[in-house]
């Protein structure tokens, strides 16, 4: 692991931008397209939240307004026609709980997990992520969807692989003609994580390693907090390419390469356009990824 290795795939593609009043949302080439279906991954930009002052944070933090967040929810479900659909929203806890939702009549919208899936129409599945790996599943055949917050902990885990065994068991299609979208996420350019980052995928992933490469700034950062990964800037760093790990996950789990298609945008690097929890020290918004199919 001594040198960095560039893991790039024909499988990067720029996503579509969808600009709806002053929203700005982006569109997975592969998805687009989908006529029975609806998604979108939101961006900081626009909305009416107090912090991030005027931002479109879709997450309830201590440090905004309740109302400023619904009223950003409801904006940019409108923006991707959403309006009037039941929404799921996932207490997440990087697991690799993979919830199912067999109904539209949600008596419990707030489920501890990080993925959901469904085949009811009209059911919006969402995760919120500010650095993580969120991403988008269908199954074109049976309309069956999915969405999954992968962070290391549940990348480490198998949280997308896991997700689409659920999809297949639920949608009857075979895994290989399900396609994903990995939204933005902080790349390898800004991610830097600890030893028990590195041992805990080498412990569950077969060739970890090709997603690591060695930090220049080895040993002198210390990291926001204990979920980002690191044990208080002690001991080697490393930069981690997460996405490019949940995008191999999909294909071992059974998807080709040409029915995923991942953002290559680095939430790290546009802090104009992206909510970063380790840019931003933990004092920032969310951005949600949204999906559902109409019928
Ligand atoms: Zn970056």
């Amino acid at each position: 692991m001594t040198e960095p290795r560039l893991i790039a795939r024909n499988s990067s593609e720029k996503f579509v931008e969808l600009k709806e009043k002053d929203l700005h949302i982006l569109k997975s080439p592969t998805l687009d397209g989908i006529p029975w279906l609806r998604h979108g991954f939101s961006t900081r930009v626009g909305g009416q939240s107090v912090f991030p002052k005027a931002s479109l944070n879709l997450g309830f933090t201590e440090f905004d307004l309740r109302k400023a967040v619904e009223a950003n929810r409801g904006a940019f479900f409108e923006a991707i026609g959403m309006q009037g659909f039941s929404v799921v929203h996932l207490q997440q806890i990087h697991s690799n709980r993979v919830a199912l939702i067999e109904s539209g009549n949600l008596t419990n919208p707030n489920i501890e997990a990080d993925a959901v899936v469904t085949a009811v129409p009209q059911v919006v599945l969402t995760v919120l992520t500010a650095d993580c790996v969120p991403i988008l599943m269908v199954d074109s055949g049976s309309h069956a969807i999915g969405v999954v917050h992968a962070g290391w902990r549940g990348t480490a885990q198998g949280i997308a692989a896991k997700t689409v065994e659920t999809l297949v068991r639920k949608g009857g299609g075979p895994a290989s003609g399900l396609k994903a979208a990995l939204g933005p996420s902080i790349r390898a350019c800004c991610y830097e994580v600890g030893e028990d980052v590195l041992a805990a995928l080498q412990k569950t992933i077969l060739g970890a390693d090709r997603y690591f490469s060695r930090s220049p700034g080895g040993g002198k950062q210390t990291l926001p907090d204990e979920r980002s990964g690191g044990g208080a800037g002690r001991g080697k760093k490393f930069l981690l390419d997460l996405a490019a790990a949940n995008r191999d996950q999909l294909m071992e789990a059974g998807l080709r390469a040409e029915n995923i298609s991942m953002s290559p945008a680095c939430t790290g690097c546009q802090p104009e356009l992206f909510f970063s929890h380790r840019k931003e020290n933990g004092r920032t918004g969310r951005m949600m990824a949204a999906i559902a199919s109409i019928e």
